[in-house]
């Protein structure tokens, strides 16, 4: 474990003694029986849900690249306060919140089987500048709390090799710039048939489909499915 998410896991425990537990999204106190979100949030998150787990929207934002399954946990609307439930795993060194949500919607998910068949789950990594500055890496805080719910190892498979740009105007240029920072070059005691990508939130889908890209570059007979907790609007 990395000596920042120690230092925050420190910092969360101490929060947790000092002040009650509250809900993430509206701050009201949490009853017995709720965990993270009070019940009144949690019936009003927006949650996502596509019929289909093998065809549908987040397919056509990484349509470069073929994508088994592919799920989010919820909308995500930029300004909405379940926006920053996530903005907060992210920036607000709340690595415990991610394991929480990643928890949350596994095992929303897994009423639909959206886990059947994956024997991995792998993550998009930082870049080693960022990963110092934050402590952590959040997709793979959330895959933890996915792996928790679901007994499916997690496996990092992927590194960041530049810090790339998020400011870039176009998808086509995002994506010529994405492609080229994610290099799956860990090496593997043995490599999973089917792989879970995680993320914390999909936007363009350039980030996920240049590290769907690079798994495939070097497993060509790897399946990856996708999920995030977030897929924006
Ligand atoms: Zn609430």
């Amino acid at each position: 474990m990395a000596i920042g998410e120690l230092i925050s896991r420190g910092f969360e425990a101490l929060a947790g003694m000092l002040y009650p537990r509250v809900c993430e999204v509206c701050g009201r106190g949490l009853v017995d029986g709720e965990h993270t979100l009070c019940l009144d949030c949690r019936y009003q998150l927006p949650l996502w849900s596509a019929a289909d787990f093998t065809d549908n929207e987040i397919h056509e934002r990484v349509m470069r690249q073929p994508v088994l399954k592919a799920a989010a946990y919820c909308h995500y609307y930029k300004d909405s306060p379940y926006a920053r439930l996530i903005q907060d795993i992210k920036y607000a060194h709340r690595p415990s919140l991610g394991r929480e949500m990643g928890a949350v919607a596994a095992r929303e998910l897994a009423k639909r089987d959206f886990f059947d068949g994956i024997d991995a789950i792998t993550v998009v990594p930082l870049h080693r500048r960022k990963l110092l500055l934050r402590g952590y890496n959040q997709s793979l805080m959330i895959a933890r709390g996915v792996s928790q719910a679901t007994g499916i190892p997690v496996v990092e498979t992927l590194r960041c090799l530049s810090h790339g740009t998020q400011t870039l105007r176009g998808r086509w240029q995002r994506w010529l710039n994405a492609r080229s920072i994610y290099s799956a070059d860990i090496e593997l005691p043995q490599v999973p048939a089917h792989a879970l990508l995680i993320d914390d939130v999909i936007t363009s889908g350039a980030t996920i489909m240049a590290c769907v890209e690079a798994l495939h570059r070097r497993y060509p007979s790897m399946q990856v499915s996708v999920m995030a907790l977030g897929l924006a609007r």
